[in-house]
């Protein structure tokens, strides 16, 4: 309960809230090249290299239900939701700290499962875990997770660098984890009511995308094979609108998306028909995709539009319009309608 004078944070959301706290803290630090307001904030030397640093939380009854999470899954997915942040600084992550708050209905073999899901993702990402802290918890389950990766300093990649007509690439399909949540929340939901068995087999892709996400770091390495380094780049957490509209904040300008070029796979058209929503909506306004969206200035346009990786979506714009072009060719005003984690009944 919040007294009469005080203010709800839900009337700030997520990003006011940030923002009210942050708004008035200046680094004293030479050596911070970028604090809050990236993916990544980047520390440098003077050199060569910077430092990348980023931190992600995952919450019980928040970012996860444990009734339908594998402990090893979310384990997996709370190191790639942080490598994830390095990636979109165009950096490639080396060094991570896990922080748990752990609530005691979870036993020791519960914490265990956890870890083999963040020592299986550390291996596959060739990721040192070099501490933590751990601690208990009188509500959820609490991950909280530090990364640090490294990058040439000519190559970090900020979201305030997009310029008019730069062009708009996203890499993978976009909306199969919102999707995957929506089956698993409808299953859950029958098994309350009826104790029948979740029927899950034709939904395998979108549940792994919403389980178990991977980093896209195939796409950074691809960017520097074909010596590209975007004009900015974000990574997809809270839906493409939303985070499109990050770039375009921080770069003052507009974005112009075409609703025929958004990447959609076959398996969430088939479930949008199913759950009779639309996919351009889950495409647009579903998070925890967890793919790279960037922009690349036209002239380096020849040496990407052929890589199956990723695909062009739009264009940005002079003018701070967010504006969706239709199948049928009519235009619409978008406004971010991203995931908010303070504003979840929406
Ligand atoms: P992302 O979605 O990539 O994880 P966020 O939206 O969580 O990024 O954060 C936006 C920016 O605000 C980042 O630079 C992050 O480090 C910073 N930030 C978030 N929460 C806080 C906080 N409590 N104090 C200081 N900085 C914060
Ligand atoms: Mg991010």
């Amino acid at each position: 309960m919040v007294k009469k004078n005080f203010t709800q944070i839900s009337s700030l959301g997520e990003f006011g809230l940030i923002n009210k706290l942050t708004s008035d803290i200046r680094p004293k630090h030479k050596s911070t090249i970028m604090g809050i307001g990236d993916d990544s904030a980047v520390l440098g030397q003077g050199g060569k290299e910077g430092r990348l640093i980023a931190s992600d939380m995952l919450v019980e009854s928040v970012h996860f239900d444990p009734t339908y999470t594998p402990l090893k899954h979310l384990g997996y997915k709370s190191i790639v939701v942080n490598i994830s942040d390095i990636c979109s600084m165009n950096g490639v992550a080396t060094h991570a700290t896990v922080s748990l708050g752990i609530p005691n209905k979870y036993s020791v073999e519960h914490i265990t499962e956890l870890y083999s899901g963040i020592k299986m993702a550390c291996k596959n990402y060739n990721i040192d875990l070099v501490g933590g802290d751990t601690t208990s918890s009188s509500t959820g389950l609490i991950i909280s997770i530090t990364i640090i990766g490294e990058a040439q300093a000519k190559d970090i990649t900020y979201r305030g660098g997009a310029k008019p007509n730069d062009i708009v690439f996203v890499s993978g399909d976009l909306g199969a984890a919102y999707l995957g949540l929506q089956i698993l929340e409808r299953e859950k939901q029958i098994f309350n009511k009826s104790h029948s068995q979740p029927e899950l087999e034709n939904y395998q892709y979108l549940l792994e995308r919403q389980l178990k996400p991977e980093a896209r770091v195939d796409v950074i390495e691809l960017l520097g094979k074909i010596n590209i380094t975007p004009t900015s780049m974000i990574d997809i957490s809270d839906g493409l609108s939303s985070d499109l509209a990050h770039i375009c904040n921080a770069s003052k300008t507009g974005f112009k998306l075409f609703e025929e070029q958004l990447p959609i796979s076959l398996e969430a058209r088939t479930t949008c028909k199913e759950l009779r929503i639309s996919p351009a909506v889950c495409a647009l306004h579903g998070g925890e995709d967890y793919e790279l969206l960037f922009t690349v200035s036209p002239k380096d346009y020849k040496k990407i539009e052929q890589q199956k990786q990723v695909k062009a979506i739009g264009h940005i714009a002079e003018i701070c319009n967010f504006e969706l072009v239709r199948e049928d060719k009519s235009a619409i005003d978008l406004k971010s309608e991203g995931w908010d984690s303070f504003l979840s009944s929406k």
